[in-house]
C-alpha cells in the first residue's frame, strides 16, 4: 500500500490456498481483509486439503505457466519466512514418456521450452528411468524429463498454518459462513445467517462452488469430482519411494501423477480419467473399491505390483476450465473472482494470492492479471 493510502476492507470469499493466501498477501499489504468459508477452516471439502500437492516447471508448451512457477516459489519463500516454516521437500519432479520425443507430445513440449528458457532439467533414457525409478516396470522406448527445483508442497499444513497466521494477526476469518449472493456494484455479501458484509472490494476464491456465486463464470467451467488413493507399497520398494522425485507422469499411457511418501506423508496415486461432473455440495463418497480399481492398471507397471496396499482414498471438488484448463477470472463493479483451477493452481496459491490482493486493491490492472493468470503473459 503506498503511504497515505487507505486501507480497504476487502471481503474474501473461500478459504482454500487461494482464498487464503490472498487475505495474507492483503494483510501484509496493510489492508483489512474478512474472510468468509462455507465449511470449517481450513476445510477437509476444498480442493486444497490433502497431505500433497506437486509443484513442477514443465508446462507442456505453456511459457506462461512454465515461468510462473519460478515466480511461485518465490511467493512460497515470502510465506515460509511469515509462518517461519518451510512446507515443502524439494525431490525433483519427473514426467515419463511413452512417445518418441519427435512425435512432440506434451513431454517433448515441456523438453523443449524448458531448455528455450534454460531451466534446470535433464533427458533421461529408459535405461536411466530404470536406475532412477526400480519401482516402474520401464517399457523400451520410453524417456523421461526430471527437471529441478520441483517437488512437494505439504497442502494441509499450508493451509492450516496460513490460517493461524491470519488468526494470529487478527484477521478476521468467518468459518461456517457461507456467502449466498453478492452485489458487486454496492460491495455487498449477503450471508447464509442473512447478515450483510459491506467491503470496498470482493474477493471471491470458492474454487469448485464460483459458479453458483458468480453466474458470469458457470458456464466457463465444470465442477468435477477428483479421487486419489493412497497407498504402501511393497518392502521391496519402500526405500527407493521414500527417495523417489514426484511423479508427474507414470510409464503408462494412462494421464496420471503420483507424490512420494516425504516428510511423514503417504505414497498417492492420482488420474485424470478418474475425474467426473459433480455437484461440489453433493460429493459421493469413494469406497474401497473405487480405489482398487484406480489402483488396478498400475499395477501392471510397478514393480511388484500385486504387492501394493491400498490404505486411504479421498474425494476433492475442482472447477476445470473450458479453456484448455486455464485460469478464468471475473472483474465486475468491485469484484475480481478467479476459478477454473483443476489440478494445477496449489502450487500457484501464494503467488495467486498476492497479485489477487494486488488486483482488488487496484495495485495491478485486471486486464494484465486476467492475461497472466491465464498463463498469456508476464506482469511487468
Ligand atoms: C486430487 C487433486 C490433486 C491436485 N493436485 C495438484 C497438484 O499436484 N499441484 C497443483 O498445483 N494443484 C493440484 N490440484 C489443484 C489444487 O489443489 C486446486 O486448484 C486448489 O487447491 C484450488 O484452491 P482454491 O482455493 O481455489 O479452492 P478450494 O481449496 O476448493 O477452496 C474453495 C473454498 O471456498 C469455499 N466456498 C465455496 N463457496 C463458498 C461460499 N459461497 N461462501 C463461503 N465459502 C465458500 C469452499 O468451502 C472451499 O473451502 C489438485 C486438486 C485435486 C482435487
Amino acid at each position: 500500500m503506498t503511504e497515505g493510502a487507505k486501507p480497504l476492507r476487502v471481503l474474501v470469499i473461500g478459504g482454500g490456498v487461494v482464498g487464503l493466501s490472498t487475505a495474507w498477501a492483503l494483510a501484509k499489504a496493510g489492508h483489512e481483509p474478512l474472510l468468509f468459508e462455507a465449511g470449517p477452516l481450513p476445510n477437509p471439502g476444498g480442493a486444497s486439503h490433502d497431505q500433497h500437492r506437486l509443484i513442477r516447471a514443465p508446462y507442456g508448451a505453456e511459457r506462461g505457466y512454465t515461468r510462473m512457477v519460478s515466480d511461485a516459489y518465490g511467493a512460497w519463500n515470502r510465506l515460509w519466512a511469515d509462518l517461519g516454516r518451510q512446507h515443502y521437500v524439494e525431490t525433483a519432479a519427473l514426467g515419463i514418456s511413452l512417445q518418441p520425443q519427435e512425435e512432440g507430445d506434451h513431454w517433448a513440449a515441456s523438453l523443449a521450452t524448458l531448455r528455450d528458457l534454460k531451466l534446470d532439467h535433464e533427458r533421461l533414457d529408459a535405461l536411466q528411468l530404470g536406475e532412477l525409478c526400480p519401482y516402474f516396470r520401464i517399457p523400451d522406448g520410453a524417456w523421461g524429463l526430471l527437471s529441478r527445483p520441483g517437488g512437494i508442497l505439504l497442502a494441509d499444513k499450508i493451509i492450516g498454518h496460513l490460517a493461524g497466521w491470519l488468526r494470529r494477526e487478527g484477521v478476521d476469518l468467518f468459518p461456517e459462513t457461507r456467502a449466498i449472493d453478492i452485489d458487486p456494484e454496492a460491495g455487498a455479501v449477503r450471508l447464509a445467517d442473512g447478515q450483510i458484509a459491506l467491503g470496498d472490494a470482493i474477493v471471491v476464491a470458492a474454487g469448485a462452488w464460483t459458479g453458483k456465486l458468480v453466474p458470469a463464470l458457470a458456464e466457463r467451467q465444470t465442477p468435477q469430482r477428483q479421487f486419489v488413493v493412497f497407498l504402501t507399497p511393497p518392502k521391496s520398494q519402500a526405500a527407493a519411494w521414500a527417495d523417489a522425485p514426484a511423479i508427474l507422469q507414470f510409464p503408462t499411457a494412462l494421464d496420471s501423477y503420483g507424490c512420494p511418501p516425504v516428510a511423514g506423508t503417504r505414497l498417492k496415486l492420482g488420474a485424470v480419467a478418474a475425474r467426473r461432473a459433480c455437484d461440489p455440495d453433493a460429493l459421493e463418497a469413494g469406497s474401497y473399491q473405487e480405489a482398487e480399481a484406480l489402483l488396478a492398471p498400475f499395477r501392471e507397471i510397478l514393480t511388484d505390483g500385486a504387492d501394493y496396499r491400498v490404505v486411504g482414498y479421498k474425494t476433492c471438488p475442482y472447477a476445470v476450465s473450458h479453456d484448455r484448463e486455464r485460469f478464468l477470472t471475473h472483474r465486475e463493479g468491485c469484484l475480481t473472482a478467479i476459478t477454473g483451477c483443476t489440478g494445477h493452481m496449489f502450487k500457484f496459491g501464494a503467488l495467486m494470492g498476492e497479485r489477487l490482493a494486488a488486483t482488488a486493491t487496484g495495485g495491478l490492472a485486471f486486464e494484465s492479471f486476467a492475461r497472466w493468470a491465464a498463463g498469456e503473459e508476464m506482469v511487468a
